[in-house]
Formats: structure tokens, C-alpha cells, sequence
């Protein structure tokens, strides 16, 4: 049982269904996510072992992703990281039970490669022509790599401040770079207006369905790692929030398969102080997150002042028991450096501001030192090089 199970999408807000195999951004009612649904009622008569496919990648989980046709499957290894016991920073930690999901061996050094290799094979699969993405890191790199190996055309828009190592990715991979003179927020509009203009695909984070699947593909991940056993606490670096959403859609689709029981981490989201509208909306109970002024911050995934899926964040954290904390730069940098001396993994900022949020955490008490706790580090720390 290989093929996908893909049924239909299902708005993330008003609820409103749609035809899953033709091409769709937002919701057209409502302009929120559009979430993909799939019959596990018939998965669940299956044993996982026969749901789960021999692939060392994500592709393992083909049956729960969109792609109906093996041949569409753009891949280049993504998914499949380990999931790393940190004894030296638990030790210092007192934490016996610390783990670290090594993202940064995906394809082009981080996690968006999930996202992008799910999208990307997709839009193949639906008859794109071309796409187009805003992005000031990590999504232009993977997105020009699943491009090129789509043979798809891709606009990639990059304020013109983005640091040399991502632009130059972009361009070694074949996409075709806009700069421009603004902020992130600036590029998404170009990027649309261009999309819309010649009927291409916005790859922009949630604005569709599936770069989504392609992230929830982590948690499936982790719970195969943990035995089916979920974690205690998840600490994950949040900019547009797919992954601690796609992790948390991927909870509920395995308890509804009967892999895991009820019992969920408590969800933390971690941002930068210079941009954490996620934070502030937590702690203010409110539904949606009003923009933040003036985003700055040198972990570039974190800098997202308006999110589409805010409100999806902002459930997943309430119903999972977490919170939602922001560390200043100085203080991720440091934990990046101190994630480095002690486990060897060289992590992007925005992986080591879930160890200083950690700290934190467990200096309140929040975290209880014999609690199991999962940090991610979202990409490598050879892109943030200063240049
Ligand atoms: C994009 C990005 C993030 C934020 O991811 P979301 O799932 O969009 O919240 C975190 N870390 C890195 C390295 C990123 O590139």
C-alpha cells in the first residue's frame, strides 16, 4: 500500500473543502492554509509496516504525502536525519534525556528541503510551469534545488541586504534571483504579483498546501526514532511556524492510525527578540499575531513579522500544554557556539536559540530535568558565515 491517500484539503479556518488534485494557493473564501486530508480510515486497517515504505527519506511516508505517481518524486535525499542523544550538553544540563534532530543534513543544509522536495514534486505532478518564492535564507536554496531537478522554472525573490551565501546558492542552482530594495514582506508581494500575472505557483510559506506535508514528515520521523513514545517537550525555532504545525498535524493523523496514543509534547515555540510576534500573541491570548515593527534578527528564518498560519501556532502551542519564549541574539549565538563545543553539530542560530530557550526553560522550572526533551536544529551554521 504505497500510493498516496490523499482525499481532499480542507481549510485550516472556515473549514471549506476542495478537490485535491488541482492546483490551489489559500483558501479563495478566506485566504487562510489549505490542509491536506487523506482516508486513514483505510490506512488504518493497515499494519505500518506495510504504510511505511524501505526508503531511508521522507518518501518512506509516500502513502500520507500528495504525490499520487512514484514518477513525479523529485528527490535528493531529504528526511531521514538523525535524532542525536546530546549526553555532554545533558550532563551540563543535568537533563539525562536531551536530544538534538539533526536537521542540517538535509539537501542544500537545512529542513526547508522537506517542504520544498514535498511542493515541488507536487506542482510537477499538477502541470505547473513555473514558481516563485520570497525568501531571505534557507527556502530559496532548497526551493532552487528541487527546481532544477524538476526542470521547473523558478523567480527567487531576496531582499537585497540577504547575506552572500544564499544568494549564491540561488544562483548556482539555476533559479533566477530578483533583488529587491525593501523587506521580506516586500518580496512576498512582488513574488505574488508575478505569480498571479502568468498563473504560476506561489511557493511562499502555508500559501499552499504542501510544503506543509513535506515538514510534518519530522514528526512521523520522530516518532518512529522515540519507539512511538512522543517526546515530553519539543523546543522548535519558529518563523512561519510549518514545522511545529506539520509535526502537530502529524501527531493527529498518527493517533487517528493508531501508531501513538494521546499523549502530545508540550510545543514551544522559540523566536529572537528582534521578531517575535508569536511570543507577544501567546502571552497576550490572542488568536492571531499582529505584525511586528521593525523584524531584525541574524537567525533569518526567524524573522517572519506576519505569519499566514499565526493562528495554527498559536492553537498548536495552547493545546499541547506549551508556551512560547524569545531569546535575545547574543544569547542564541552563544548557545550556537556551546551546541558546537558540545556535540559537534555546527548549528545554524536559529537551532542554537532552542538551546538558550532551554536554559531558560529549565532554569524556571518549566522544564523538569528528568523530562524528555527535543530540540531542533533546523540547518546548518555554514550559511550565517560573516562574509
Ligand atoms: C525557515 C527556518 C526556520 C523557521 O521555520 P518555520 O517552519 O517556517 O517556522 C527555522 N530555522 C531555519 C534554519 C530556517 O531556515
Amino acid at each position: 500500500m504505497r500510493s498516496s491517500l490523499l482525499t481532499h484539503l480542507e481549510c485550516s479556518l472556515c473549514g471549506r473543502t476542495y478537490e485535491a488534485d488541482r492546483l490551489w494557493q489559500t483558501c479563495p473564501d478566506c485566504d487562510r492554509p489549505l490542509l491536506a486530508r487523506y482516508d486513514l480510515e483505510a490506512a488504518r486497517r493497515l499494519s505500518r509496516q506495510r504504510l511505511i515504505g524501505p526508503e531511508p527519506s521522507l518518501w518512506c511516508y509516500q502513502a500520507l504525502l500528495p504525490v499520487r505517481d512514484p514518477a513525479h518524486i523529485l528527490t535528493l535525499g531529504e528526511g531521514g536525519t538523525p535524532l542525536l542523544h546530546a549526553r555532554r550538553l545533558g550532563a551540563e544540563l543535568s537533563m539525562p534525556h536531551l536530544y538534538i534532530k539533526e536537521e542540517s543534513l538535509n539537501p542544500t543544509g537545512s529542513f526547508k528541503a522537506r517542504g520544498l522536495a514535498v511542493a515541488i514534486s507536487r506542482a510537477l505532478e499538477l502541470g505547473v510551469r513555473g514558481m516563485v518564492i520570497p525568501s531571505a535564507g534557507n527556502a530559496a536554496g532548497a526551493a532552487a534545488a528541487y527546481a532544477a531537478r524538476a526542470g521547473l522554472h523558478l523567480y527567487v525573490f531576496m531582499p537585497r541586504d540577504v547575506p552572500a551565501p544564499f544568494l549564491a546558492e540561488c544562483r548556482a542552482l539555476g533559479a533566477e534571483v530578483v533583488l529587491v530594495d525593501g523587506l521580506i514582506t516586500e518580496c512576498a508581494r512582488e513574488a505574488r504579483r508575478l505569480a498571479q500575472e502568468h498563473g504560476w505557483l506561489d511557493l511562499s510559506t502555508l500559501r499552499e498546501p504542501y510544503r506543509l506535508e513535506g515538514k510534518k514528515t519530522m514528526g512521523y520521523e520522530l516518532a518512529r526514532q522515540m519507539r512511538w513514545e512522543l517526546p515530553d517537550v519539543i523546543l522548535y525555532p519558529t518563523g512561519g511556524g510549518t514545522g511545529l504545525v506539520g509535526m502537530w498535524k502529524a501527531f493527529e493523523e498518527m493517533a487517528q492510525l493508531g501508531w501513538i496514543g494521546e499523549r502530545r509534547p508540550r510545543m514551544v515555540a522559540v523566536q529572537s527578540t528582534g521578531c517575535a510576534p508569536i511570543v507577544r500573541a501567546f502571552h497576550a491570548g490572542d488568536e492571531f499575531a499582529a505584525p511586528w515593527d521593525g523584524a531584525q534578527t541574524v537567525a533569518a528564518g526567524l524573522r517572519v513579522p506576519a505569519a499566514v498560519g499565526d493562528f495554527l501556532i498559536l492553537r498548536t502551542l495552547r493545546a499541547s500544554g506549551g508556551t512560547a519564549i524569545a531569546v535575545p541574539d547574543e544569547a542564541l549565538l552563544e548557545a550556537q557556539q556551546w551546541m558546537g563545543r558540545k556535540e559537534g553539530i555546527f548549528a545554524c542560530p536559529e537551532g542554537g536559540a532552542t538551546l538558550a530557550a532551554l536554559k531558560v526553560l529549565r532554569d524556571q522550572g518549566w522544564i523538569d530535568p528528568e523530562e524528555r526533551v527535543v530540540l531542533f536544529n533546523t540547518g546548518s551554521g555554514l550559511k550565517y558565515l560573516p562574509s
